[in-house]
């Protein structure tokens, strides 16, 4: 099994007049290619997202993940570089069984608030209506009808250690508890 993997990661403060760029991913976390498949320095989803292809024998491709603190909205400029980053891996890879991407969901560029969409929706485009695309979001994420449209599957963690997951084939939504090292017990399904 093949899944481009890779996340983008930032929380807007809309009120903020600063803007944010590129350059603020480069300087906090930034990885791409086969980077995103060692070891990593921090435990984020990425490493989570390592351990299940481990555990399960799956392959994953390398694309870009990075996050940086919150900030401002970020520039379209470069939104557009982010996305070509991302994109032109996302194509290197095609076809493939599925895309696994962390996006946070509270990401808002200076000409578009729902920026995490633009992207999901694009990718959506370029895979085709039947490769699953799976996303976390973190427990605050300003969900719109263009992500959840885009996806196949979107899972919800947050401090909680609840972890929500929504399935368009299903339009089902389950509540898991998160006990430890990623094994969780359902809790409920809606
Ligand atoms: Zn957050």
């Amino acid at each position: 099994m093949r899944v481009i993997v890779g996340g983008i990661i930032q929380e807007s403060n809309t009120f903020s007049k600063a803007t944010s760029t590129i350059e603020d991913f480069r300087r906090n976390y930034y990885r791409v290619d086969e980077q995103l498949l060692a070891v990593q320095t921090e435990i984020n989803e990425l490493s989570g997202f390592n351990k299940a292809a481990n555990e399960q024998g799956a392959e994953l491709l390398g694309t870009v993940y990075t996050q940086t603190v919150s900030s401002g909205k970020i520039s379209r400029a470069s939104l557009n570089e982010l996305k070509n980053q991302l994109y032109e891996r996302v194509q290197r890879y095609l076809p493939c069984d599925g895309l696994l991407f962390a996006m946070h969901g509270a990401w808002v560029a200076e000409d578009e608030d729902d920026a995490s969409g633009e992207i999901l929706s694009e990718l959506r485009e370029m895979v085709g209506p039947v490769t699953p695309i799976v996303i976390s979001l973190d427990s605050h994420a300003n969900l719109t009808k263009k992500m959840v449209r885009s996806v196949t599957e979107l899972l919800v963690t947050g401090h909680s250690r609840i972890l929500i997951s929504w399935r368009q084939d299903t339009k089902r939504l389950t509540c898991y508890s998160i006990l430890c090292e990623g094994n969780a017990i359902r809790l409920s399904v809606l």
